[in-house]
């Protein structure tokens, strides 16, 4: 039997043997179209004798190109695997570039520029310059203006006068880019398709073109595909649009149908069998995307076993949701009896910006996790320098921090200003800030006049600094960090700035605002904690130095944050091992995890509250849950921290999740954890079962079910309940029993 064909059902084999040179493969999550894609091909390497070098397929992500060239070398060999041109759009056409680029005048060698890259050139150009528009800002525009083919000329013909500025930057950045022969992401894309246009003769031996993942391609993608298949015209795409989740990046669900308008003899199959997940959650997934009434109907076989019911839990507050997580994997590893181990687990999160409180509730109870798709939350620019303006009030001597937003937002203070002062302040042997603030009140100068307009700056600067240390000196309690906090934004016109300087991405940064906020509330919450003595006790004969309260609040949370920054550096190491992923959905598509997670399911944050078109909003959240294979887990928090009203605020259940739904798909408590829960989870994964006395024995090492564990009295628990059968309009509790045994 032939290896390539093995193990696949009838329909993916019609798919992987059609000679129809243009075939659409259209099928849900899990029912094998990777798979497919990849068996095809193998099958056009040894069944239509093609060479690798003539085929040519495109992945969404670098990791799912290496997952495709893992399988390709069990089909095909290592050999012929490594010689298929299989990658990315992007680093596809770097190749491209670098083999043909002379003929459109790129010279030898280029570099590529990563965002990091683009953003320091970028910074270089502003400042000489003088420009007042943001790094990143100026980034994301130049960005959309290049993916629509406007050059800098273009955009001058028809820029208002305030966009003139953008123009400037964005003809010294293309200067500067080819001066020291750099493309970035978006020229790699935009370049070649220029090449293959003016040169085709470039792809003259391609016989093939496959690509994964098609209902997220953007116009300009979609143009490669049919530029790189032009000689031959045999293309393969596999996609879903239920799936279709990068809309808000331009990505174009209609390239479907303008494909099968574009080439009459398209030809679609259709697969119908799912082989990732258990029937109790895809029956539930398939419900939440059933909403969607404007779609075509779809069949979906499971093929696996009913399994364990999905859970849907509500925490008091986001920190106990992910204390909540904690315990129910370091739970699951030990009940299966060896089935599960943490890499088989994902957290998958609607915005980067919630992974915070579970990282560090991973970080404290030694969960090994990777993040994915997110930058990590102490680092991001808006946390960055909020952070640096704490550090200033509680530490003014802090020489880094204070450079680090002496002009953000910008107040005009300038490279030149800045040297004079640090050349001063070094001369003078004291802190940048004295020497900053003896200046402005005429107690020492400069060696070169200061410009009024960066004086003023220095004035407002030093005028915000002052009022947010008198502040603190009012505030006599733990509450010191967030009440400073509100202060500075609100002093700084915060939420404006960020609007003003990244347009695209506004609320995402104000949630990592507001999340910070969060964390400084609970930091001030937890100074109650027994665990978390305030002071040292008193020994007799030693005197203590009282600290201010409010003071010693600020500082213990700037410590912890440094603490965590610190140990998240550690974590990125541990990359290979035994980790926990925790990763945005976005990031997830095409994975699957033996258990997922999907915190945070209330409206607001799925569907996001600034999300322009609902419906994609739902098929993030199918996205999502189509990643899990035996155990799918949602929560959410009965709270949520409310920017500047005091009060948290309460939070209602994702209008994606129905009444009904709740009521005949979930369950409320963990997953009873027999063995049959377990032997259907080993079967689900095709793993061994355990052996029952290996289960039993894991099971003794435990503090009796999550739930008594929870809170020693069961209060929790009692509660969870109750909500449950507010939830589900169901009095009589039929929930099931969560003592094991
Ligand atoms: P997504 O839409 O999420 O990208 P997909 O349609 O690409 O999903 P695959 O990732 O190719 O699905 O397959 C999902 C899982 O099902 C994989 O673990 C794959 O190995 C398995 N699978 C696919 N087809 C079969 C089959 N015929 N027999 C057994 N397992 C299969
Ligand atoms: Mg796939």
């Amino acid at each position: 039997m032939d290896l390539i064909l093995d193990g696949l059902n009838s329909a993916q084999r019609l798919a992987v043997t059609s000679p129809d040179p243009i075939l659409q493969v259209l099928a849900p999550p899990g029912s094998g179209k990777t798979k497919t894609l990849t068996a095809r091909v193998a099958y056009l390497l040894s069944h239509h004798g093609y060479l690798p070098q003539d085929v040519i397929c495109c992945t969404f992500t670098i990791k799912a190109s290496r997952e495709m060239r893992e399988r390709l070398s069990k089909l095909v060999g290592e050999r012929v695997q490594s010689r298929l041109i299989l990658g990315t759009f992007h680093s596809i056409c770097r190749r491209y570039l670098v083999k043909y680029g002379y003929l459109i005048g790129l010279k030898k060698g280029f570099g590529i520029a990563d965002s990091d890259d683009t953003r320091a050139i970028l910074r270089r150009i502003i400042k000489r310059l003088n420009a007042s528009i943001e790094v990143k800002a100026a980034q994301g525009r130049i960005s959309r203006h290049k993916a629509h083919g406007l050059a800098p000329d273009d955009l001058a013909e028809r820029a208002k006068a305030e966009e003139m500025e953008l123009v400037d930057v964005y003809r010294q950045y293309e200067l500067a880019l080819s001066a020291s022969n750099l493309l970035d992401y978006d020229d790699l894309l935009l370049r070649c398709a220029q090449l293959l246009r003016e040169h085709p003769k470039c792809v003259s031996n391609v016989q093939a073109v496959l690509v994964d993942e098609f209902q997220d391609t953007n116009v300009i993608q979609y143009e490669l595909m049919n530029l790189l298949a032009a000689q031959n015209r045999r293309i393969t795409i596999v996609g879903d649009p239920d799936q279709s989740i990068y809309g808000f990046r331009s990505a174009e669900i209609q390239n479907l149908k303008r494909m099968q308008k574009r080439y009459s003899n398209t030809s679609v199959v259709l697969l119908e069998s799912n082989y990732r997940s258990s029937a109790a959650i895809l029956n539930s997934a398939q419900e939440v995307i059933e909403q969607d009434t404007t779609r075509p109907d779809k069949k979906l076989q499971a093929t696996h076993s009913y399994g364990t019911m999905p859970v849907l839990r509500k925490l008091p507050h986001a920190n106990a949701e992910a204390q909540w997580m904690v315990m129910e994997i370091k739970r699951c590893v030990a009940m299966t009896g060896g089935v599960l181990r943490m890499s088989d687990f994902a957290v998958l999160l609607r915005s980067a910006s919630l992974s915070t409180r579970i990282e560090s509730a991973f970080g404290r109870a030694g969960i090994p996790y990777k993040m994915v798709g997110g930058r990590k939350f102490f680092d991001r620019t808006e946390v960055k320098t909020l952070l640096n303006y704490l550090r200033v009030v509680s530490h003014s001597e802090h020489n880094d921090a204070l450079l680090g937003i002496i002009n953000v937002p910008p107040r005009r203070i300038g490279e030149e200003t800045i040297k004079q002062l640090t050349a001063g302040a070094e001369k003078a042997k004291v802190p940048l800030w004295t020497f900053m603030k003896d200046v402005i009140q005429g107690r020492r100068s400069t060696e070169k006049k200061l410009q009024k307009a960066a004086e003023q700056g220095l004035c407002s600067l030093m005028r915000l600094i002052e009022a947010a240390k008198q502040k603190l000196q009012e505030c006599e309690d733990a509450s010191a960090p967030r009440v400073l906090l509100e202060h500075i934004t609100e002093g700084l016109s915060f939420q404006e700035y960020l609007i003003r300087t990244y347009p695209l991405d506004e609320d995402g940064r104000w949630a990592n605002v507001t999340e910070l906020m969060g964390q400084a509330s609970d930091a001030a919450a937890a100074t109650g904690d027994p665990g978390q003595e305030e002071d040292l006790p008193e020994i007799e004969g030693v005197e203590q130095q009282r600290a201010h309260a409010g003071e010693e609040a600020l500082s213990r949370f700037l410590a912890n944050v440094a603490l965590a920054t610190e140990a998240a550096k550690q974590d990125e190491g541990e990359e290979a091992g035994e980790t926990v992923t925790i990763s945005t959905i976005h990031a997830a598509k095409g994975l699957e995890w033996p258990v997922v997670f999907i915190p945070a399911v209330y409206n607001g944050s799925i569907p996001h509250s600034r999300a322009e078109v609902v419906d994609e909003e739902r098929r993030l959240l199918y996205v999502a849950m189509t990643r899990a294979q035996a155990l799918l887990y949602l929560s959410l928090p009965l709270r949520q921290p409310r920017m500047g009203e005091g009060e948290d605020a309460s939070t209602t259940l994702t209008q994606f999740l129905t009444q009904k739904l709740v009521k005949t798909r979930f369950r409320p408590l963990g997953p009873q954890l027999l063995e049959k829960v377990v032997y259907s989870i080993a079967d689900i994964l095709r793993r061994p079962r355990p052996a029952l006395e290996d289960m039993y024995k894991s099971l003794e090492t435990l503090p009796s079910t999550l739930d008594d564990q929870w809170t020693a009295d069961g209060e929790e628990r009692r509660e969870a309940n109750t909500e449950w059968n507010t939830f589900t309009g169901n009095d009589s509790s039929d929930e099931p029993n969560p003592k094991r045994r």
